[in-house]
């Protein structure tokens, strides 16, 4: 479903992404753990086309991202057809990042009503479903401010999958979550893995990672240092800075 080669992007003189190889199957969750500035976000912000790579290539569905290919030339693309190609991927922040003067409903409505101008009624019928399978039902009306931050998340999750992607980035969704509050969100999450969403997940919650995930990716200055199966990568790391992370993390 998703394809990266040597997906390169500096800051400067930092190099923030040095690169990175990704391959990602339809139906398949990826974890992504590392340290504090290894490059997770910029990753997924790369994938989704929030941020610009200087080098490499990204396909989705075998489509390349960011450029028209003409013979042995390539043409960037301009902003609307970038906006169209980045309808593939939905996005879940740490940061809930809501609207706050729109109502649970009126949040995943958003998209598909102005941006995909599909007929109200129907979208409606799709909200209401959402906000059923996040386990909010009885929170139609209510305004980010009314909820608490795991039901805001969960708005967030939903308002993503109304837009009907072919994949779900999560960049830390649980981590400005009080303790209690996670396990709400991952509950969903896990739910959505289970209906075979296709799903990269930058964590740090190690034990989600071990159940959910096909596959472990650790992340260490800009690169993938070690990716395998969550049992291999979590509990016998083959390199010392994952060995060293995950004794941090525990
Ligand atoms: P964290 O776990 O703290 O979220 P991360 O793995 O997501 O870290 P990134 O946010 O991807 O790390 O950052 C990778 C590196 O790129 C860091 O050194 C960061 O300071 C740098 N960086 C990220 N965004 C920018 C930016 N817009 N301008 C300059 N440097 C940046
Ligand atoms: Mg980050």
């Amino acid at each position: 479903l998703l394809s990266a080669r040597k997906v390169t992007k500096t800051f400067g003189s930092l190099t923030a992404l040095d690169a990175v190889d990704l391959d990602v199957m339809r139906g398949e969750v990826l974890c992504i753990i590392g340290p504090s500035g290894s490059g997770k976000s910029t990753l997924l912000r790369c994938l989704n086309q929030i941020e610009r790579f200087d080098r490499g290539a990204v396909w989705i569905d075998d489509e390349l991202i960011g450029y028209r290919q003409d013979g042995d030339t390539l043409h960037e693309l301009d902003d609307r057809a970038i906006a169209r190609q980045r309808l593939a991927c939905g996005m879940v922040f740490q940061r809930f990042n809501l609207f706050n003067h729109m109502t649970a409903l009126q949040n995943i409505m958003e998209g598909p009503v102005t941006v995909l101008k599909r007929p109200r009624q129907e979208v409606r019928q799709e909200a209401i479903a959402l906000l059923q399978r996040v386990g909010l039902s009885d929170k139609h009306d209510a305004y980010p401010a009314q909820l608490s931050g795991g039901q805001q998340q969960r708005v967030a999750i939903a308002r993503a999958l109304a837009m009907k992607p072919k994949l779900m980035l999560f960049d830390e969704p649980t981590s400005a979550l009080d303790p209690e509050l996670v396990g709400e969100v991952l509950t969903v999450m896990r739910d959505l893995a289970a209906s075979g969403m296709t799903m990269i997940v930058v964590t740090h919650e190690l034990g989600f990672a071990r159940e959910v995930a096909d596959r472990v990716i650790f992340m260490d200055a800009g690169r993938i240092v070690e990716t395998g199966a969550p049992d291999q990568v979590l509990g016998e790391p083959s390199q010392q800075r994952t060995r060293d992370f995950i004794a941090a993390v525990l």
